[in-house]
Parts: structure tokens; sequence; C-alpha cells
């Protein structure tokens, strides 16, 4: 039953999506329309800021639209102890909200919210998971300030960089951590324009010679290198750098690949609709975000799902972890209470 009222919600959602896109692409031409009209020699740099401005205005009225209307009867299990994530708001509206504090970053319009000593004094009194609401993993790269491009501030975003975005066990546990511990009903994966980990693969795959590289950087960087390959193989007719900009979605995508390859705890709160995962681009230049499809997540999910590979992926985690378990053994104590599915290779679910 709550299946089927799940679907009925998604269709009304996507209803409500298509009407948003052309109310958007309408409000643009009107917008475009009539500075033209009044002024027809206006120079097209005049015209951009109007129409953008009418764009990103409706789409706030739009996301608050969404945000306060999410009262969904058929969403997940309010029951704790079955659903973590009972007491967060939902996933969309997380969304909403980063999205929102993207906007207001990139207009230079940022309200700089819980920076304030009642904000520290709350961080110290009271636990994160109460108030986080999304886990954002992104590049070291000084351009991608975290908080700073989301309008965010203490105690809001749990956050995990590292070089090139990539995905691998540390970054993956961090993940789980902001999933199961700390409760964020989002997890978004922001790759970004001109990303220098990226741009160094992607060179030096086309042939072109580099340093030698430095102990430690072969390991982070080999995460990348099958993204590359594919951006390369998908589009054969783009040379040169123009192909860097595939490269640098093909890579947030094959984070999300790993992620749910690895991560059976992320892949069961997705399914359930207790949390979700966004892929994203940020522009270091505009400080737009371009957020990715949210169908190419779950068409991922279910590859991954059906992946014969998964279940190796697991057992080999498992074998991996035993000698380390006595090395933090509160933290090790957290992750099997929370993941025993990890050791339970799930290769027959539907
Ligand atoms: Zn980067």
């Amino acid at each position: 039953m709550n299946q089927i009222s799940n679907k009925i919600v998604t269709i009304c959602y996507l209803v409500l999506m298509v009407v948003v896109i052309v109310m958007l692409n309408s409000s643009t031409d009107d917008a475009v329309k009539e500075h033209v009209s009044d002024d027809p020699s206006a120079h097209k740099e005049a015209v951009e800021p109007d129409s953008q401005n009418a764009k990103i205005s409706l789409l706030n009225k739009v996301l608050e639209a969404i945000a306060s209307t999410d009262n969904r009867p058929a969403e997940p299990s309010k029951d704790k102890k079955e659903n973590p994530f009972a007491d967060k708001m939902s996933p969309d509206v997380a969304i909403a909200m980063l999205q929102q504090g993207n906007i207001r970053f990139a207009k230079g319009e940022s309200t700089h919210p819980n920076l304030n000593a009642e904000r520290r004094l709350l961080a110290a009194t009271e636990s994160q998971t109460a108030h986080a609401y999304a886990t954002v993993l992104s590049c070291s790269d000084s351009r991608v300030p975290v908080e700073a491009i989301f309008d965010a501030g203490v105690m809001d975003i749990f956050t995990v960089r590292v070089a090139g975005n990539v995905c691998d066990g540390d970054e993956i546990g961090s993940i789980e951590y902001g999933l199961a511990h700390v409760n964020t009903p989002v997890a978004v994966i922001v790759g970004h324009t001109q990303c220098g980990a990226v741009t160094a693969v992607t060179h030096a795959l086309q042939g072109h010679n580099g340093h030698e590289l430095e102990r430690n950087i072969p390991k982070l960087i080999d995460n990348i290198e099958p993204a590359v390959k594919k951006a390369i193989e998908l589009n054969p007719d783009v040379k040169g750098d123009d192909i860097i900009p595939f490269a640098i979605e093909a890579n947030v995508w094959t984070a999300i690949e790993e992620l749910f390859m690895q991560s059976p705890v992320t892949r069961d709160f997705v399914a359930k609709g207790y949390a979700k995962v966004v892929g994203a681009i940020y522009d270091i230049g505009t400080g737009n975000i371009t957020w990715l499809p949210e169908d190419k997540t779950f068409e991922i999910l279910t590859k991954v799902e059906a992946s014969p590979d998964k279940a190796v992926i697991e057992a080999k985690h498992s074998e991996e972890k035993e000698p380390e378990a006595e090395e933090d053994k509160a933290t090790e104590k957290e992750t099997k209470d929370d993941a025993p599915k990890a050791e339970e290779p799930k290769v027959d679910k539907a």
C-alpha cells in the first residue's frame, strides 16, 4: 500500500516538475521578449541578468512550495527504530535547502546562517544529528568552499573533502557516518569545473608528459582514471581539453557508483526512500551548481544491485576490516552495529 502511495506521490512530483520546467521556459522567454521590446538595441549582456533573475525568483518560489508541501502521508516510516531518519526533514526538503542556499550564494545574497555564538553554544550542547541536513563529498580545491557555496553554517553540513572528490574507502566510510549516524537525509557528490585532478588524469591519458607523481598520488587518481576513460569512450568526437567537462561529470557518476557498490547501508537507505544520493557540478566562475538528474542515480543503484561484483567487493572489504578491529574498537563497533548487512551480500535482492 505504501509503495503504491509512494508511486502516486512520485508521479505528482514529476507532474509538478514538468509544470515548473514549462513555466521556467515560458518565464525566461517572456522576460527576454519584454526586455527586447522595451529597447530593441539592448545589448545581449543586458538581457541575460534580468531573465536569469526572473528564472531564479520563480525557482525560489517553486522550491519553497515544495518544501512547504512536504507532508506526504506515504512518506517512510515514522518509527525511529525502523527509520533512523524519522525525525529529520525529507530528502527533497534538504535538497531544496541546498539549492536555495546556492542560489543566494551565486547571486551575492548569502545570509550566512548559523554562524553566531548562539549556534556555537547549540553545537556544544546538542547532537549534530538533530540539526545537520546534508552530507557533502567535494574536491579539496580551495575554490570550492562547501559551507559557503550552500550558504550554510555550523551543524548544517557533514563535509567530506578529497582531491578529485573520489569515493574510496575512507570517503565512503565518512559518507556512511553522515547518513547512518548524523542521519542527513541527503548525500551530495559535488564535482567542479576546472578540476585540476581530473584535468591531470585526462592529460596523462592523452599522452601529455607530466612530471613524476609523488608517492601517494597514483593511489588517489586511480579512482579518476576509469571516469576519464568512460568520458572519452562515450564522446569519441570530443578532442583535447574539450573532454574535461565530460570527464568531470563522469567522475561524479563513478563516485556514486563506487559508493553504492561498497556501501550496503547507503543502498538500503536510498531504496527505502529514507535518504537520497545526488550528483552536482559546481561552476567556480559563476558560483552556480548544476544538479545532475536524480533518475540516473536510481539507474546506477539498480545496476549495482544486479551486479555480481558487489558481492565480491563486500566480501573483500569484510576480510580487509578484520585486522583493523583492535585499532579503534569504538568506531569499529559502531560500523558493525549500523551496517551488519555489509557482511551479508545481497545478490538476490529484487
Ligand atoms: Zn578538483
